[in-house]
């Protein structure tokens, strides 16, 4: 499979050095020239295989010929060595929950697979990789796991002081050895700036192979489409109208399940639910695209105004609204909504949502109450985090309530030593404790 920039559909690379890059030189995001189409047999009988078999067959021809078979197997057996279980909640809302990985957000399948490819490549290349990342939260957390002591590669995590919960900071700082993380005297957007110019700045190319772990990067973004298909892989009756809803910050996630549908997934409609962090409902409203200041919101890895990924969302759609709107619709939810389902949920149907994933049950609520009048469809929300990471958070009364993963629980009673560095917000003396360093 080749790739091309959004911004320039001549220039095409391969698998490689879309990974090796992250984002393409003129500055747009990568897209596969084309979209394979599955044998509709192997998708209407999807239960009978292994989830191995089916990941596989769906990123191969992505890969193609960039990393050998039996590796892209091994990755694939490494990344996804946990549950993703779906589950019904009442009537016909389900819910697939993807974070049961050892940072419990959904954001673990892609990091995990990312490293496993770039630790590939760095090996054929015979060079360090140095993956350098903002993050608000997750991210961090996902990337500092994924990629801890993976040789040939370094990680710089750059994270805002005061804008990440304790657990998060606890998940960034305690591993050591080939990551690094920054505490940076600012907050996400300030990170976000520091890194952006790194990757344009000329001497710190001239001194680094960078890429980003951001869901930009192709092998961060396309694994999410796994989820797609494990959860219609558990799907009982033969679904009369399959419908998404995808808890969405930078659109990385839904822009995968779109892939999905688009690679043969019977996939009716998709529901982008975000928090008061709107460009994109505001989008499909007004046709205009118009982001706003980040506001922050108790769903805060959702806090981002001019979501990346929407670019190839977009491009998908064949950057036609009305194609668009067939397909794919988009509601917003206050904080306090969010609270108020959250403590519905919990109170008539004994499921507890994290903030993240109230919004995206939110978003099912509306498109069923508005659109979709009857209830002749299967309806799914993605869950992408376990409450406990947000606990602080969360309804009072539910606190208590919340059950700490196993995992976790070592974790927590482990004294460890944070490993990290402070720096002021100043990208000039990053720059020179990058230029410095070794
Ligand atoms: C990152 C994240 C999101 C948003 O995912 P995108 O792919 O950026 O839209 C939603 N929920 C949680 C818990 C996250 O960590």
């Amino acid at each position: 499979m080749l790739y091309h920039s959004l911004k320039n559909h001549k220039n095409l690379v391969s698998f490689e050095d879309a990974v090796l890059r992250g984002l393409a030189p003129d500055g747009g995001l990568y897209i596969p020239v084309s979209i394979p189409v599955l044998d509709p047999k192997l998708i209407h009988n999807l239960s009978s295989y292994d989830i191995y078999t089916i990941s596989m067959t769906v990123i191969k021809p992505y890969i193609g010929k960039s990393i050998p078979e039996e590796f892209i197997y091994n990755i694939i057996h490494d990344t996804l060595n946990f549950p993703f279980p779906l589950q019904k909640i009442h009537d016909n809302i389900h819910v697939l929950e993807l974070f049961h990985g050892p940072t419990l957000a959904f954001k673990d399948v892609g990091a995990k697979f990312m490293a496993e490819c770039l630790s590939f490549f760095s090996k054929k290349i015979g060079k360090d990789v140095t993956v350098l990342v903002a993050t608000s939260g997750d991210t961090g957390g996902a990337v500092a796991k994924g990629f801890h002591k993976k040789s040939g590669i370094e990680v710089i995590i750059l994270y805002p002081y005061n804008g990440i919960s304790s657990l998060q900071k606890e998940q960034i700082t305690s591993l050591g050895n080939n990551v690094l993380a920054i505490e940076i005297d600012g907050n996400f957007d300030d990170c976000q700036k520091m890194v952006k110019k790194a990757f344009l700045d000329e001497e710190i190319q001239k001194k680094y192979i960078l890429t980003s772990a951001n869901s930009i990067n192709v092998a961060r973004w396309l694994p999410q489409m796994f989820y797609y298909f494990l959860a219609y892989r558990q799907i009982i009756e033969d679904p009369i109208e399959l419908i998404f809803s995808v808890p969405s910050g930078n659109f990385g996630n839904i822009c995968a399940g779109i892939m999905a549908e688009k690679m043969g997934l019977p996939i009716k409609f998709f529901i982008a639910s975000t928090n008061v962090n709107d460009t994109i409902p505001r989008f499909l409203k007004t046709e205009k695209y118009h982001p706003l200041p980040v506001k922050k919101t108790i769903s805060n890895a959702m806090d981002i105004s001019d979501p990346s990924n929407f670019s190839r969302i977009w491009h998908l759609y064949k950057k036609n609204m009305s194609q668009l709107r067939k397909k794919f619709f988009s509601y917003q939810f206050t904080d306090e909504e969010t609270l108020d389902i959250i403590e519905m949920v919990w109170k008539e149907h004994k499921y507890m949502l994290d903030p993240h994933g109230a919004i995206g049950y939110l978003g099912l609520r509306q498109y069923l109450q508005t659109v979709k009048k009857t209830s002749a469809s299967t309806a799914i929300f993605l869950e992408t985090a376990h409450p406990i990471k947000f606990i602080d958070d969360m309804p009072y009364f539910l606190r208590e309530k919340i059950i700490v993963p196993k995992g976790l629980e070592t974790f927590l009673s482990e004294k460890r030593k944070k490993q990290k560095m402070s720096l002021s917000n100043d990208f000039n003396l990053f720059k020179d404790w990058l230029l410095e360093r070794k």
